[in-house]
């Protein structure tokens, strides 16, 4: 019986990869999905069927927000059946934010859900575009004995296929823009596309499970040495903050100024939730390592560990929409709920 050819769904949300000059300005903005197809027949030659969706208004990924993951998260929900894979085109400034938050609001994921995009428009000759959007196809159509290889949320650029959540943008000028330097690469294109089996994450082994409820009521306040008092306190009593990414020194150290320890814990107590995440990109937050983090530890701080700045903030979200208990809320922030830190 001949093999029936893997089915994938290219959802188009903006981003460079789609992007042309405007005459007038000079600036790049957004064309649409149609071009984009008509710049890359390869397409058309694929061992995969192909289909697509393109937002009505493509978007810089700069104006991303929580609303359009939702929209994101309930286009998988509702084309999930019908698909193997799936690629989403998106701007490369906030493409590891989107992917973290696709990570966590899509649950027992059994095919895999691969972003992309280009630092170069796909029309443009030396465009890193088309690579990186044929490969990002082909991984989300690829099986093994009939089941997809990946199961997870990926990013994929310039030969590499990555774990979203544990991604960062590094580079704005390099082909090679995304990092993860406390996760392997799950897959390398080279001749062949060579997956890292034991990096990725296992198939979900439940029912696809779909959350579409994010609080944004979280701030992020990034330390440096002379942080003044009267600022920092008016960013840790704004008004309906629930949640707070702390960004500290190293293995997660900050200020033992008694003034900066009682703001905190006046927070705390005020039921908001600090997380510490280092500002360091590779390593982990450590707390009780140095005495410059006991103190936040004994206050009630959370400990972030490897996780990335990215994945904090997605993970903040996507925990204070679901309205947990206190504790349970911080047990969960602390423990791996899809591969995005090393417990
Ligand atoms: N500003 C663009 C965006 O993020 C950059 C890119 O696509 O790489 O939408």
């Amino acid at each position: 019986m001949a093999k029936s050819k893997s089915k994938v769904l290219l959802i188009y949300t903006g981003g460079t990869i789609g992007m042309m000059q405007d005459p007038k300005t000079g600036s790049l903005k957004p064309f649409d999905f149609k071009s984009l197809t008509n710049q890359v027949p390869e397409l058309n030659k694929f061992d995969i069927e192909l289909s697509s969706i393109a937002f009505e208004k493509p978007i810089d990924s700069s104006n991303m927000h929580k609303d359009v993951w939702v929209k994101l998260a309930n286009m998988i929900k509702d084309h999930y059946k019908a698909y193997d894979g799936f690629v989403i085109l998106h701007g490369s400034d906030t493409m590891s934010f989107t992917a973290s938050a696709l990570s966590f609001m899509l649950e027992n994921l059994d095919k895999p859900v691969i972003l992309t995009g280009s630092q170069l428009p796909i029309g443009i000759i030396r465009t890193d575009g088309k690579e990186n959007l044929i490969t990002a196809i082909e991984i989300a159509g690829a099986k093994d004995k009939g089941k997809s290889i990946v199961t997870e949320v990926c990013i994929y650029f310039e030969y590499k296929l990555y774990r979203g959540n544990r991604t960062f943008k590094y580079n704005s000028e390099h082909f090679d823009a995304f990092k993860s330097p406390n996760y392997p690469p799950l897959a390398e294109a080279g001749v062949e596309i060579a997956y890292n089996k034991n990096a990725l994450l296992k198939r979900g082994n439940g029912k696809l499970k779909v959350y579409t409820e994010l609080d944004n009521d979280i701030i992020v306040l990034k330390l440096f040495p002379g942080l003044s008092k009267k600022l920092t306190s008016s960013i840790l009593n704004t008004k309906g903050v629930k949640a707070i990414v702390l960004e500290t020194f190293g293995a997660g150290n900050a200020s033992t100024q008694e003034w900066f320890v009682n703001e905190l814990k006046a927070a705390i107590a005020r039921g908001v939730v600090i997380l510490n995440v280092t500002q360091c990109h590779e390593g982990r937050v450590v707390q009780g390592m140095y005495e410059t983090s006991r103190q936040l530890k004994n206050i009630g701080v959370i400990s972030g560990h490897d996780i990335t700045y990215e994945s904090a903030v997605a993970k903040l979200m996507f925990l204070l929409g679901q309205k947990l208990p206190h504790a349970k809320l911080k047990q969960q922030l602390e423990k791996n709920l899809r591969g995005e830190l090393s417990e």
